[in-house]
């Protein structure tokens, strides 16, 4: 991906897309420094463009850096990209990490602080399995507890479990994992958070090891507007069984519906596929 032509923001100006380059004593390559989004935009406009830009800045101050940009200079930038690369419908990556700098210890306090931007192309995160159903994994990692890493920073560091697992599943055939978390609890899927339904109420694990993500605050959102209850709660693994639907919400993952976590099926049913289709209507609203 990285030999093709095309632009990247990168340090306040557009670059040749091969070009775009970082040297190999990047604190971030070294010791997981770095923060970053992924964002859609749709016929031209992001989807909460504004909550993904202060949701970076906020990642990077909890993994203890502030990026030199403001959030109107974050929005200006991923404008550019797009512009640049002549896309309206795209995912947006911003990435803000640590480089390289006089310190190359684990400590780097002085070394400064980048950021840039990619656009591409996306299409369906979990390919066909919108209309089918996605085959999930169960996974061997946990995601962990918030005492141990900083679980609503969408840092680099914390995608080395969810590449380990995603990994293992595609292994088995599966195009994701569900992961619980440290206390054995379900969690999220490896970049996408995780909805249950079951008679007619919907249920979703408690955000409080892992990424709240955007998408998952609206579609509750859009649920609650229907008058459908949401219970954010603790889900066990022994509950799998007893659930009906299951979705997974996320900025690439948008409303996938989950056919199968294991050894558990759930069926593509009227709830999931409705959501699909007012998320979709929505973000092009
Ligand atoms: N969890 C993880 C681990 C993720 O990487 C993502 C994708 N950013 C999400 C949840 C969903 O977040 P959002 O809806 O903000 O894209």
């Amino acid at each position: 991906y990285d030999d093709r032509d095309g632009k990247i923001w990168m340090d306040g100006k557009l670059v040749e897309w091969r070009d775009a380059n970082v040297h190999i004593l990047t604190h971030a390559m070294h010791y997981a420094s770095s923060v970053f989004e992924g964002e859609r935009c749709y016929s031209g406009k992001i989807f909460k463009s504004k909550e993904h830009s202060e949701r970076l800045i906020r990642s990077g101050q909890l993994i203890d850096f502030e990026i030199p940009y403001t959030v109107e200079e974050i929005e200006a930038a991923k404008q550019a990209a797009l512009d640049a690369n002549g896309l309206t419908d795209a995912y947006v990556r911003p990435v803000a990490w640590r480089g390289s700098g006089e310190d190359m210890g684990v400590a780097a306090a002085r070394n400064p602080v980048h950021l840039a931007v990619a656009v591409w192309e996306w299409g369906n995160y979990y390919g066909d399995a919108k209309n089918k159903g996605a085959k999930l994994d169960i996974a061997k990692w946990k995601r962990p507890s918030p005492e141990t890493a900083p679980s609503q920073a969408k840092a680099a560091g914390l995608y080395m479990i969810a590449t380990m697992s995603k990994h293992a599943a595609e292994a088995k055939g599966c195009s994701d994992a569900m992961m619980f978390d440290y206390r054995g609890y379900v969690a999220e899927a490896t970049g996408a958070n995780i909805f249950f339904v079951k008679d007619g109420e919907v249920h979703t694990p408690i955000a409080d090891a892992f990424l709240n993500g955007i998408t998952r605050q609206t579609v509750i959102q859009m649920l609650k507007e229907k008058g459908i209850t949401v219970n954010e709660r603790i889900i066990m693994p022994e509950e799998l069984e007893g659930f009906e639907q299951c979705w997974l919400t996320g900025t690439a993952a948008e409303v996938t519906p989950v056919g199968t976590i294991g050894d558990y099926n759930f069926e593509v049913g009227a709830l999931v596929k409705e959501i699909a289709s007012d998320y979709e209507k929505l973000v092009r609203a």
